[in-house]
């Protein structure tokens, strides 16, 4: 069997939350041992399809950075870097656009929740995200996504542009595969548990955050919204208790059966209590080694300058070969 060769995307919106963590970051980091390469992207240009400020996405950039480094993403072992230094995920996305149906796009979730919550502006960008999205993966010619579940419909549209754009010009981009969790896949709003916990879109207190003392994680997890019922089991109906069940069984390495079975009998405040423990545990590695990392720019910088050279030297070479399909520029 050949190696995977594993890309994924991560904004610098905002503060990255325990979703993130579960859903896509903890699979970067076992993904290193497999990828050939694992390739993790920090996608600044995605993140300016909504409202933003330009101080701030650089701020938020270097976070995004340390948090993954902190998770344990070993620059000799893996790709990291900023995805505005690689030129050709811009021009790939436009020449992507060709083959990418204007109808598929319409139909995205992402684009029509998004869409329906800006206040000021609703940016094209917003509706091309896609585009770009399938130019950051196909560039590299991935075979492996590792995403969470909310992104299933966008790794989907990629994988059709990639089959489109072989069947139009000829056998050449690599159609991947998504990696979606079996067990938080999509960790919840602890507040408004029918909502995914989201950087830009949820509840603060509903919302807990990879940086977060322990004591903001015991408050939030302790007025987590549950319901009237009193079994710990995951059920539709019980979606609160359902993501705490999931949040602890990913924190401890278990299944969920086991914490139900454990629970069984117990109350929602033992559950509640149990979860804040593991959770507070779970993070405090990261956000220990997140503070030794995060000062320092300048070795920030050096580590996505150092990715994205790495990185070009494989996205350039698939741009020559799309450009030459299609007829773009001086025949090679
Ligand atoms: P935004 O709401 O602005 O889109 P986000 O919280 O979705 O932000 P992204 O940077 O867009 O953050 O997503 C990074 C990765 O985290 C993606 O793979 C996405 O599928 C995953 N992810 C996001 N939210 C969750 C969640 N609640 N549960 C599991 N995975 C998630
Ligand atoms: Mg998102």
């Amino acid at each position: 069997m050949t190696a995977p060769v594993i890309f994924s995307g991560i904004q610098p919106t905002g503060r990255k939350h325990l979703g993130n963590y579960i859903g896509a970051i903890r699979q970067y980091v076992e993904g290193q041992e497999r990828g050939e390469p694992a390739i993790f992207c920090i996608v600044d240009l995605h993140a300016i399809s909504v409202a933003f400020d330009p101080a701030d996405l650089r701020e938020r950039l270097y976070d995004t950075t340390a948090i993954l480094l902190a998770a344990g993403l070993d620059p000799d072992r893996c790709l990291l870097f900023r995805q505005s230094d690689v030129l050709e995920h811009a021009e790939l996305t436009w020449l992507l656009s060709a083959v990418t149906s204007h109808g598929d796009l319409n139909r995205m979730h992402q684009f029509k929740d998004k869409s329906a919550k800006q206040r000021e502006l609703v940016s094209a960008a917003l509706f091309f995200y896609p585009v770009l999205m399938a130019a950051d993966v196909l560039a590299y010619k991935a075979t492996e996504v590792p995403v969470g579940d909310d992104q299933r419909q966008h790794v989907e549209l990629m994988r059709e542009i990639a089959r489109r754009f072989n069947e139009r010009f000829g056998e050449t981009l690599v159609v991947p595969e998504h990696r979606i969790p079996t067990i938080g896949a999509r960790i919840m709003d602890l507040q408004e548990p029918e909502r995914k916990m989201s950087t830009t879109d949820s509840t603060e207190s509903g919302t807990l955050y990879v940086l977060d003392e322990p004591g903001s994680i015991r408050k939030k997890l302790g007025s987590a919204v549950t319901d009237s019922g009193r079994e710990i089991v995951r059920a539709p109906d019980k979606p609160g208790v359902s993501n705490l069940i999931e949040v602890l069984a990913v924190a401890r390495g278990v299944e969920p059966e086991a914490i139900e079975a454990e629970f069984e009998g117990g109350g929602y405040g033992d559950l509640k209590g149990a979860v804040a423990e593991e959770v507070v545990a779970y993070l405090a590695p990261v956000r220990e080694r997140y503070a030794e990392l995060r000062p320092d720019e300048a070795e920030l910088e050096a580590t996505l300058a150092a990715g994205a050279e790495k990185a070009r030297t494989i996205s350039s070479r698939t741009l020559a070969e799309v450009r030459e399909r299609m007829g773009i520029g001086p025949a090679r």
